[in-house]
């Protein structure tokens, strides 16, 4: 029997990828949150593979913490190991190529999925969900193994161990959700409802290099230098925003999530190991604000006409630069609502936004890979004002 100290997350220090520190670190991380028994079970591996960008960007699961993690999980006897992931609007394995995950499971002895398929899973005691279309690969799993990055969110503040999970359901359907629940509040208690319906998940968490700023797509790297691990997806989220400065109770999934795992709305802060988080540095992190501003939230609920204009002058929403923009339609693609469209004028790339339709979810911002959108305040629209006006039935059509 091990003499390792347990605790509710894990919290190891842990300055760069480097393999053979890295192997050392999940073990004792494993070991501290009491990670199961995974002998002759399939195991699913669910990193975040947001979208195809190189690891230095800290968009995605670092490949060799990918590898450090299938390696652990084989030797300790785990039949198959499956990775897989399912980005909002490219394929997968094609994110997973550009990132380094596809290369690094294939040389582990893991084998790679895309979350294509659907099959419907049942959501125990959720208070927005009864059931949700999740990858078949969940199927096929004894154990899932959650492998979220660190990082600053938009739309959510922040993202991590419960959010991670949303990427479990396939490809666009995701953007669905957005517009089923566009309220920060209901969509945050969706995610919790998901990720505390997952059976037998642990989570190693990736904050070696975390990202701030304008996450999850767009932020800066950041050398925080942590791994966490826990049993619980919402103490770890709990913890992993103590260490890069959030006060918790203020992102609402998060708080929710740590409520419905205790069963009270008091609790005592999970207990960490070996260290604490006050001595996690964090100097000069660029936090985001706490959700969308009151006004802004407000705003979902009164007529689009109305918050058409409203909303020009008082919310956070995307904002276009037609410099940047490549012409992807990556923004397009993902957009629940249908509020963007691309002309081309003079060479550049000029992407429209109907703001009667955008329900602020930020999907685009989350996707674009030349970094061409950003959220913020922006002046009144002329030219979404110009758009409406030559399409009376309010409606922004593709090219
Ligand atoms: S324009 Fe962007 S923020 Fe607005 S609904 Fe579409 S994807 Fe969401
Ligand atoms: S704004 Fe970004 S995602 Fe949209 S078309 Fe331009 S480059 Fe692609």
């Amino acid at each position: 029997m091990s003499n390792t100290k347990r605790a509710d997350v894990a919290l190891l220090r842990c300055e760069d990828y480097e393999d053979r520190k890295l192997d050392a670190i999940i073990a004792q991380a494993a070991e501290i949150a009491g990670f199961p028994d995974v002998r002759g079970a399939t195991v699913l591996l669910k990193p975040n593979v947001l979208n195809a960008s190189p690891a230095t960007k800290a968009v995605t699961t670092h490949p060799s913490f990918v590898g450090a993690v299938i390696k652990f999980v084989r030797a300790r006897g785990a039949k198959e190991v499956l990775v897989g992931d399912s980005p909002g609007w490219q394929p997968g394995t094609l994110a997973a190529k550009v990132c380094g995950i596809y290369e690094s499971v294939q040389k582990h002895g893991g084998v790679w999925v895309d979350f294509g398929e659907a099959s419907l899973f049942p959501i125990t005691n959720g208070k927005k969900l009864k059931n949700l279309p999740l990858t078949t690969a969940l199927r096929r799993a004894d154990f899932v193994v959650n492998l979220p990055k660190l990082k600053n969110h938009h739309l959510m503040t922040y993202t991590g161990a419960m959010k991670n999970l949303f990427g479990l359901i396939p490809g666009t359907a995701k953007s669905a959700m957005h517009l089923q629940y566009p309220n920060v509040a209901d969509f945050g208690q969706m995610l919790v409802d998901l990720a505390l319906s997952v059976p037998r998940c642990f989570t190693f968490m990736d904050g070696i290099v975390a990202m701030q700023g304008e996450g999850p797509g767009a932020g800066t790297p950041y050398p925080l230098g942590i791994v966490l691990a826990s049993q619980s997806v919402a103490m770890l989220d709990w913890v992993a925003t103590r260490c890069i400065g959030y006060d918790p109770s203020r992102i609402p999934y998060v708080l929710d999530g740590m409520q419905r795992t205790v069963g009270s709305e008091s609790f005592a802060e999970p207990a960490t190991y070996p260290l604490i988080v006050s001595e996690i540095g964090h100097e000069g992190f660029e936090l985001l604000p706490y959700g969308k501003s009151k006004v802004g939230q407000r705003l979902i609920s009164i007529p689009d006409s109305l918050r058409a204009l409203a909303g020009s002058f008082i919310r956070m929403r995307p904002i276009f630069h037609t410099k940047k923009c490549i012409g992807c339609g990556a923004c397009i693609e993902i957009c629940p609502a249908d509020a963007l469209c691309l002309t081309k004028r003079s060479g550049s790339n000029i992407i429209h936004i109907d703001d009667g339709r955008c329900i602020t979810c930020f999907c685009c911002h989350e996707v674009c890979p030349a970094g061409a959108i950003s959220v913020g305040r922006a002046p009144f629209r002329f030219v979404h004002s110009k758009m409406r006006h030559t399409y009376p039935q309010g409606r922004v059509p593709r090219p």
